[in-house]
């Protein structure tokens, strides 16, 4: 183990030990009741370097369900498939100061503000070409593939629990499909949206999909079969402007590099060209981020000078 390495994992020990502190400041979530069976006190960091070297520190095997940072899977699949501009016909690339479930904007514009809250999200899901569940399939395949870890699969008691009680989600695809943004004959593309939402990752998992973004597109072992630099600039400029949602543009000034949350606990983190970063606590805030892995982000920011800016 040589000197720079040893420096990232006591850097990664320290801040670890830190973060501990902004545990009692959040609450688990429980709009979704199978949620709120998180153990808060769970603090996972991975960050995987330009080289794809892995350093963790934590519970960084710990499983939780990815939520909304499976949005931007989605988004790539569908722009891959559709097009950019048939995608962002059918939504804005505006930032917000609404919260992430917020839909009121959608009758403003006719289409969502963005592909990172809800109502963009169930619409990029109900764009990705197939029937029935393939959509969700599709996702789940990508996040094997970028991750190497074919063991991912969905929390069906978190899914069911999302089905049950999504009734705000579950309006915003009848406002949506009001509108023509998509063409559905059921509820199958909003479940595939729950289905999504529902798969378990870990915080290694969500710096494996950081290092993809940050390095246009390869995998963490160097594996090119999506190699993709304009993808990687699309999805990395819409994460930093609303990945964060409504917190975005302040954590764009405090950390400064692209970052997806979500409700789960995890956020995943892209420097561009360097770093993968995956953090896990289920503590969140009142805008959906965790409380510890904000802190954390914004740590190895200024510690490892990461802000693009
Ligand atoms: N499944 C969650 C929802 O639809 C995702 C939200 C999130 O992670 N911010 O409410």
């Amino acid at each position: 183990i040589n000197k720079n390495e040893q420096n990232i994992n006591d850097l990664l020990s320290t801040i670890w030990e830190d973060s501990q502190t902004y545990i009692s400041k959040g609450q688990v979530a429980d709009y979704i009741p199978e949620l709120s069976k998180a153990n808060k006190n769970l603090v996972g960091i991975a960050i995987i370097d330009n080289k794809g070297k892995l350093y963790t520190k934590g519970d960084t095997q710990n499983k939780f369900t990815i939520q909304s940072i499976s949005k931007v899977i989605a988004l790539m699949i569908a722009v891959k498939e559709r097009g950019e501009s048939y995608i962002f016909e059918r939504m804005g690339y505006y930032g917000t100061n609404a919260p992430f479930n917020s839909f009121e904007e959608i009758q403003t514009q006719n289409k969502p503000l963005n592909p990172m809250m809800n109502a963009g999200a169930i619409v990029t899901t109900s764009l990705i070409l197939g029937k029935k569940e393939e959509a969700y399939l599709k996702i789940l395949k990508m996040i094997r593939f970028i991750t190497k870890n074919e063991s991912i699969t969905i929390n069906q008691a978190v899914y069911l629990s999302e089905k049950k009680t999504g009734n705000r989600n579950r309006g915003m695809f009848y406002l949506l499909k009001n509108y023509g943004l998509f063409e559905a004959e059921d509820e199958e593309s909003l479940n595939n949206y729950f289905r999504q939402c529902s798969i378990e990752v870990n915080a290694e998992d969500l710096a494996k999909i950081g290092y993809f973004f940050a390095h246009d597109c390869t995998r963490f072992d160097g594996d090119k079969t999506y190699y993709n630099p304009e993808m990687s600039k699309l999805i990395n400029s819409i994460m930093l402007t609303c990945g964060m949602y409504d917190y975005s543009g302040e954590y764009s000034r405090k950390v400064g590099f692209p970052s997806k949350s979500g409700v789960g606990g995890g956020i995943m983190g892209v420097v561009p060209g360097k770093y993968g970063i995956g953090t896990f606590n289920p503590s969140l805030d009142n805008h959906g981020n965790s409380v510890p892995g904000v802190y954390i982000m914004e740590s190895l920011s200024k510690k490892l000078d990461l802000s693009i800016f």
